[in-house]
């Protein structure tokens, strides 16, 4: 047993550095800033016009194999790795997604990093920080609100109440709003009609944040968003509602990057929150565009496994932000390999190398998927101090016998120290290695072809069924001139397949398509697969159960 200490507690102890300071580091003067307290900032966008000229720093992106509620340390190793560039002497930025609270008062803790390895203030960070997915929100039902309006004063677009696909949405885990009923009580209370919520980080307004460039192309994807569909069963945009310029407004200081620093005073920007199973799982094209200008390199992650967020990355936020990743950094744990190599959860502190050798299929498949992209791949095993010096050599040799660069990585523990010898890895490998990114289907291929070859070529299933209503809307989306757009997966974490408890490496699997949703305004089809949900319920034990906070303000058990 060790004595250490909790997230929140690593946390509190460190001394921050004045923003203004951290952003002397990158070139930035307080004139640039927009201030939020001492330790938290935005960037101007006169800030972000002027460097827009500035060279491109590299991209080093985070991904991991497919998560276990054993926890892989994604972030904490994007965190841990951003600090070891900076303690090697490089000029780094970190570039992250904001965390959302409904893992947090659930499930699964902060996203702000562990250990040695976090950004701060970490609990402003993880409750509401500049109040970005307060805005998001906002937009999203101020949306809500002016459909139904819409239909109450006369309905002059003949949109048919049935066929409103826009919903309300919610930071929270809160399974009881997934279905509600809204207009009841008669003529003077709106027009009563089926609706639900989404948790915020699945609205479209969040990916339209996260994928835009600028506020005059977040006000066009914005008005280019699908809310309905009228008698006639053509689509009903936000354009054509007349609202675009109000949402832009209530998100014009959303849509500005957040800087803020690590425990080593890494400049870290932190905007934009998409889950990666239910949406597309990557911080903002604004933030990273921004983090390439001001550093030689940028370390940014894409959400759970490389099947989701990496894809994600790879089709879509990279295509549509002209971003060309130098490396991809693995992240595995000797624990996650040995669930997927069929332990379970309450025996994975024993040794166990026959499993963890069965786990590395999990491994060697998003190996594969990264390379098949034509990019350099570096795994990083994140140590936990229950992985025993067996393990650790089996883990290595099997990466060597693989011939994948492989770098042990103890950044939860010992901070960016931690993490030199991943970093030295990345530089040799961004120098030696050939790159060769492309995309794994093109944009001309029909909506079905780019399902199946994500389907057969990320996930290595058979094949693809789309249940009926999923068919009708292929031919729909045709007919409306959809075809063209990348496609958004929702899927489980847990598995290759669509089926959470297939873990390792699955094979012979069909993934079912059960419904195609338009997000015209983001930019991409998402596909619904099994039955993933866009509103998380919580627990049986809520996270919240443990939080507090004292009479002097400071947050308690927050991770
Ligand atoms: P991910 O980004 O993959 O979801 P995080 O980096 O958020 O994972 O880590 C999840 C949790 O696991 C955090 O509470 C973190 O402190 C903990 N953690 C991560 N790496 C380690 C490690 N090497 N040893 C112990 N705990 C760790």
């Amino acid at each position: 047993k060790t004595s250490m200490k909790s997230d929140i507690e690593i946390a509190q102890a460190s001394i921050m550095k004045p923003i203004v300071e951290i952003a002397a580091k990158i070139g930035l003067e307080e004139n640039d800033l927009e201030l939020y307290g001492k330790y938290k900032a935005k960037i101007s966008n006169e800030a972000l016009n002027k460097i827009k000229t500035n060279e491109d720093g590299k991209i080093i992106l985070v991904t991991s194999i497919n998560p276990t509620p054993a926890g892989e340390g994604k972030s904490t190793v994007t965190v841990g790795l951003g600090d070891a560039f900076n303690r090697l002497g490089k000029k780094v930025m970190i570039a992250m997604r904001e965390p959302s609270l409904g893992p947090i008062m659930g499930i699964k803790g902060g996203a702000t990093g562990g250990g040695y390895s976090q950004v701060l203030p970490m609990e402003d960070i993880n409750l509401h920080f500049t109040g970005d997915i307060h805005a998001t929100t906002t937009a999203n039902n101020a949306l809500a609100a002016l459909i139904d309006n819409h239909i109450q004063q006369g309905n002059e677009l003949n949109i048919d109440q049935r066929r409103i696909v826009w919903k309300r949405a919610l930071d929270l885990n809160d399974r009881s709003l997934r279905k509600v009923v809204v207009g009841l009580g008669g003529p003077l209370q709106g027009v009563p009609r089926e609706d639900g919520f989404d948790i915020t980080v699945a609205s479209e307004v969040m990916a339209v944040l996260c994928l835009a460039s600028d506020l005059k192309d977040l006000k066009l994807r914005l008005s280019r968003m699908v809310v309905a569909y009228n008698v006639n069963k053509e689509p009903v945009t936000v354009g054509d509602l007349g609202v675009a310029g109000a949402l832009a407004l209530l998100l014009k200081d959303a849509v500005k990057p957040n800087l803020v620093q690590t425990i080593e005073h890494t400049p870290a920007l932190i905007h934009g929150g998409p889950f990666a199973n239910i949406a597309h799982g990557c911080n903002s094209v604004i933030a990273t565009t921004a983090a390439q200008k001001l550093a030689d390199y940028v370390i940014t992650e894409g959400g759970f496994g490389a099947d989701l967020g990496a894809e994600k990355f790879l089709h879509i936020k990279s295509r549509c932000a002209g971003i060309k990743p130098e490396a991809v950094v693995l992240v595995a744990t000797i624990r996650a390999l040995k669930m997927h190599g069929g332990v379970e959860k309450q025996d994975l502190a024993k040794e166990n190398i026959s499993a963890l050798t069965l786990g590395t299929a999990n491994l060697q498949k998003h190996i594969e998927t990264i390379k098949s992209f034509g990019l350099p791949v570096v795994v990083a095993i994140n140590k936990f101090i229950t992985d025993t010096a067996l393990e650790v050599k089996t883990l290595l040799e099997w990466c060597e016998k693989e011939k994948v660069p492989v770098a042990l990585t103890e950044v939860w523990e010992k901070g960016g120290e931690g993490g030199k010898e991943l970093a030295q890895t990345l530089l040799e490998v961004i120098g030696k290695i050939q790159n060769d990114f492309h995309p794994l289907y093109e944009l001309s291929d029909s909506i079905e072809q780019k399902i199946r070859t994500i389907v057969q070529a990320v996930y290595g299933g058979k094949d693809v069924e789309f249940l009926p209503k999923a068919k009708k809307q292929l031919a729909d989306f045709e007919k409306f001139g959809w075809s063209h757009l990348p496609v958004c997966m929702a899927k489980s974490q847990y598995s290759l397949s669509d089926d959470p408890s297939k873990l390792g490496r699955p094979i012979d699997f069909t993934v079912t398509i059960r419904e195609l949703k338009p997000s015209i305004g983001a930019g991409f089809i998402v596909a619904l697969t099994g039955e993933v949900m866009t509103m998380p319920g919580l627990p049986k034990k809520p996270a919240a159960l443990n939080m507090d906070v004292d009479e002097h303000g400071n947050a308690l058990g927050l991770f």
